[in-house]
C-alpha cells in the first residue's frame, strides 16, 4: 500500500493506494479530483518545475516556471536545460522564455519582469 497526500487542494487529504492484478483501489480521497490526482501520481506522475536562469548583464535571476506540470522523469533534464539559459533585457510575466523544455512539449516561462533599463 502506498500513502499519498493529496496536493490538490489545501484540506490535504491522506489517501491510500492499494495495486492489484486488474488496477489501483484507491481510498481517502474526499473528491474526484484527488481520485484523479492518486491515479496519476501512481501512473504518471508531473510536477510545475520552478527555477531561476541568468541575465545577461545583471547580477539578479530571472524567476521561471513551466507553463504546466511536466513528468517527474524529466525534471532532471529540464534543470540541466534551464541552467544553460541566459535572458537577454527586457523581460515580461508570462514571457516564453523556451518553447518544448526537455522535449516535454511544455513551454518555460517567465514569472517576473527584467527592465531594459540598467
Ligand atoms: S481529495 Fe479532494 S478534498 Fe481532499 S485534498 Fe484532494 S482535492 Fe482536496
Amino acid at each position: 500500500m502506498t500513502e499519498l497526500t493529496c496536493i490538490v487542494c489545501p484540506l490535504g487529504c491522506r489517501i491510500r493506494v492499494e495495486r492489484y492484478a486488474n488496477g489501483l483501489k484507491i481510498t481517502g480521497n474526499e473528491c474526484p479530483r484527488g481520485l484523479a490526482y492518486a491515479r496519476e501520481e501512481m501512473t504518471a506522475p508531473k510536477r510545475t518545475l520552478t527555477a531561476v536562469v541568468k541575465v545577461a548583464g545583471r547580477k539578479s535571476m530571472l524567476p521561471v516556471k513551466t507553463k504546466a506540470a511536466i513528468p517527474k522523469a524529466k525534471i532532471w533534464p529540464a534543470m540541466q536545460e534551464i541552467k544553460a539559459i541566459t535572458v537577454l533585457p527586457p523581460v515580461s510575466v508570462g514571457q516564453v522564455i523556451k518553447e518544448n523544455l526537455a522535449e516535454t512539449g511544455v513551454p518555460l516561462v517567465a514569472t517576473g519582469t527584467v527592465s531594459g533599463d540598467d
